[in-house]
């Protein structure tokens, strides 16, 4: 069921926006790697999205306009379900929500010999193509980063604004020998 589609079954509205997110399943991107890093690269962050990105959030309407928008894109092109801290440039742009168990820093221990998920084994584990897009890209290095724990308060916001007003600075952090357990901290 997708975000705007969601009803209950009596067809009543849901009573709040995380009743609207969409169940997690494995989904493999519509795109390749390599375009998802050059399309990063258009959308980074600069001083006229931010500008941008702050005007947008000035105008609730425009705001809900703009964010479903992003929604139906990146629902289309990467599964996403809108949790509004997106870990899609250090993952090979697979999205880690659409893990049943929605896991951020890799597989579970239950993924298959021949890369299938635990929980539905006719689809492949996120983590499996996220390995597969990232080493496509020479980007493998950064499915060593350490992804902070989802903020629940962020579901159904905007991530592209959420990234363009600086707020996702935090969201992974380098692993470092000498600090084994950095403080997972936004900036
Ligand atoms: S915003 Fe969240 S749910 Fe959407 S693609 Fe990014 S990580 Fe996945």
């Amino acid at each position: 069921m997708t975000y705007l589609a969601a009803r209950h079954e009596d067809g009543r509205r849901p009573a709040c926006d995380r009743d609207l997110v969409r169940s997690p399943s494995p989904f493999r991107p519509v795109i390749p790697a390599r375009l998802a890093y050059a399309a990063h690269a258009v959308l980074a962050r600069n001083r006229a999205y931010r500008r941008l990105a702050a005007a947008v959030e000035r105008r609730p309407r425009l705001y809900r306009w703009f964010t479903a928008a992003e929604r139906v894109t990146k629902e289309q092109l990467f599964g996403c379900r809108m949790c509004g801290q997106c870990a899609l440039p250090a993952t090979g742009y697979a999205c880690p929500m659409t893990c049943p168990k929605q896991l951020r820093n890799g597989p579970c221990g239950g993924v298959s010999a021949d890369g299938r998920c635990e929980v539905e084994p006719d689809r492949v584990c996120v983590w499996v193509v996220a390995d597969e897009r990232a080493t496509t890209a020479g980007r493998a290095a950064d499915l060593d980063l350490l992804q902070r724990p989802v903020d629940h308060r962020q579901w159904t916001r905007s991530s592209w604004v959420n990234y363009w007003q600086g707020r996702d600075e935090g969201l992974w952090v380098a692993f470092d020998a000498d600090d084994p357990r950095p403080a997972l901290v936004s900036s």
